[in-house]
């Protein structure tokens, strides 16, 4: 197989000091120096006790790559995998995954080889270092050239080709491309696709894949029976190639020339070229010039009649091309068995999704329910802070509207009806418990006079200051009302006939005197009182107003200004004060 050339050359970013200067020119020059490499590789090693880790890493790195280079797999493959799992360095990992990919591939290791792949693949977008790509994607179009998927073969090698114009990468895409398309029989042996890989590859220095290429046009040209032609392109490099040790190639073209040969019917050089390809052939392997050149030198040895020969090498042909179907084979069922664990674990991948997906929705669900829960709470605290503010609203209203109805609006003290209503509830208590009540009825002297003389403004203001001089001396268990225009009631509970009088006395000379400073000059501002003790009247409110009324009416008559007691019915009204 043409195809297996190692991991490619690509530096990492040189560091200060020697060994990484050496490291990363022994690196640069890995596959198109070959013996430089080697004598770096030497050099470093040499010293490997003064090395820095990561540099010991890359040295270990660079040692593998030798071993595969030299064929010797079975030593790389652990080497690369130490690598891998000692470096710190995520670019050197990648670099080493990738050259691992190939070995593996090569070692016939095709379904380890896939597992690495994956890995490769993935970490592929997160890595940005140009070099470590090239080798990432060209590990990815060889395996999958090598497993017979062509189509993805020349993706990758389509993707690298983008990324790597103008670079050593882009000889690597060109030949991957001729690689691909030669196997899936679509190569033009003279076409662009050959000229470009062979012209970058040249303009590189790339000697080995240069000659991959040469390989797969000469071989198309045999396929079309042009045989002098690919004999002329095979011998034009066929010293360059030797140069390169590269065994691969090297017994390509033998095979390929002998092939050229043998269909020109110059046996002699088909079996010497068929010889040396066997004898150049890659050691423990079974390559497909192998298989060529066996069949090739039994067609042969049976064309000269050389019968006993012929069978021996028809043995070893037959042995040899089992062998390789059955590697053939091999890489096919490994591609299909890393196909159907990477969809078993993308559909892994995908239930898992799901059920994450189910998750997120009942957490979602949960927290809108919560949150329509605290909006429920809160729409009915909002309700209930309304109804309490509109119960509120509606006491204080009412609590106005009937403050309102039981007083008067001028003096702002009880009205007719309130004090009706409260004074026999009071009256009521008193009876039952027999305690002595006494009334005081008070009315304005000549009102009328103050109203036409001085308005209905200044009457008004008068009957203020008389309700205001009243209640300085009235506690708030003595009911004060307005009971007519300009006349007052006070029902007081607890209160003898005598008491009620000293009060209504006080009460008369409060309201014279406020006729100094009533605003109203020369205006006597006066009341008439008549007072009655539920002892003589009974507790009766209308026997009581009645009998008070008398009194005052006798007040009145006496010339106003004073009080008069209510005496019974028969007696004189009593006692006049003053
Ligand atoms: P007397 O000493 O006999 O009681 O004479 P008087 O003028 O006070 O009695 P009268 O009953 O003749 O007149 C009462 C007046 O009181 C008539 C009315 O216009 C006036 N009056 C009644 N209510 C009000 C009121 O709210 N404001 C004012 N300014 N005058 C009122
Ligand atoms: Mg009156
Ligand atoms: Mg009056």
């Amino acid at each position: 197989m043409l195809c297996a050339l190692l991991a490619v050359a690509g530096g990492i970013a040189a560091q200060p000091g020697d060994f990484d200067r050496k490291l990363g020119e022994a690196d640069a020059l890995k596959s198109s120096d070959y013996p430089r490499f080697a004598a770096i590789l030497t050099d470093v090693d040499a010293a490997k006790a003064e090395l820095a880790p990561a540099q010991l890493q890359y040295l270990n790195y660079l040692k593998a790559w030798e071993r595969g280079y030299a064929g010797d797999y079975e030593q790389a493959i652990p080497l690369y995998k130490a690598v891998i799992s000692q470096s710190e360095d995520a670019v050197l990992q990648f670099r080493a995954t990738a050259s691992l990919v190939s070995n593996l591939t090569i070692a016939r290791r095709y379904q380890e080889a896939y597992t690495y792949l994956d890995m490769l693949v993935e970490r592929l977008p997160q890595t940005s270092n140009p070099q470590a790509r090239e080798q990432g994607l060209h590990a990815a179009a060889l395996l999958n050239i090598q497993a017979g998927q062509y189509d993805l073969g020349l993706d990758f090698s389509n993707r690298l080709l983008q990324e790597r114009k103008g670079l050593r990468g882009e000889c690597i895409a060109r030949e991957l491309r001729v690689e691909s398309l030669y196997k899936s029989n679509r190569l033009d042996p003279e076409g662009e696709d050959v000229a470009l890989a062979l012209e970058t590859c040249n303009s590189h220095g790339e000697v080995v894949f240069a000659n991959i290429v040469r390989g797969y046009q000469a071989k198309a040209r045999i396929d079309k029976g042009r045989y002098r032609d690919a004999i002329t392109l095979l011998d034009a490099s066929y010293e360059e190639l030797q140069r390169t040790r590269y065994l691969r190639m090297v017994s390509e073209f033998d095979v390929l020339l002998a092939n050229a040969h043998f269909n020109l019917g110059d046996l002699a050089k088909a079996r010497a070229y068929a010889l040396r390809s066997v004898d150049k052939r890659v050691p423990n392997e079974v390559t497909e010039p192998l298989v060529a050149a066996y069949q090739l030198l039994y067609r042969i040895a049976q064309q000269q009649g050389e019968t006993k020969t012929a069978l021996a090498y028809y043995e070893k042909y037959a042995e040899a091309d089992k062998q390789h179907l059955d590697d053939v084979s091999a890489r096919a069922l490994a591609y299909q068995m890393a196909r159907h664990q990477a969809i078993a674990t993308k559909l892994q991948i995908e239930a898992l999704n799901k059920q994450n997906q189910v998750l997120q929705l009942q957490q979602q669900l949960a927290g809108k329910a919560a949150e329509t829960s605290r909006l429920y709470i809160a729409l009915l605290i909002a309700g209930l802070l309304m109804l309490f503010l509109w119960a509120f609203h509606t006491k204080r209203r009412q609590l106005h509207f009937r403050h309102l109805s039981q007083h008067d609006g001028l003096t702002g003290i009880i009205n007719r009806p309130h004090f009706i209503d409260v004074a026999r509830r009071t009256l009521d208590d008193c009876r039952r418990s027999v305690r002595e009540c006494s009334l005081i009825l008070l009315d304005l002297d000549h009102f009328k006079t103050i109203n036409d003389l001085h308005g209905h403004a200044a009457g008004d203001q008068v009957l203020k200051q008389v309700v205001a001089a009243c209640s300085t001396y009235l506690r708030p268990n003595q009911l004060f009302g307005r009971i007519g225009g300009e006349e007052f009631a006070i029902l007081l509970a607890d209160c003898s006939a005598v008491r009620a009088m000293a009060l209504a006395e006080q009460l008369r000379q409060a309201v014279a005197a406020t006729s100094v400073g009533s605003g109203l000059p020369g205006v006597n501002i006066s009341c008439s009182f008549g007072v009655v003790s539920s002892v003589t009247a009974g507790y009766e409110l209308r026997q009581l107003l009645a009998s008070a009324d008398a009194a005052l009416y006798q007040a009145k008559r006496d010339g106003r200004n004073q009080v008069v007691l209510y005496q019974g019915k028969q007696g004189a009204l009593g006692a006049v004060l003053p």
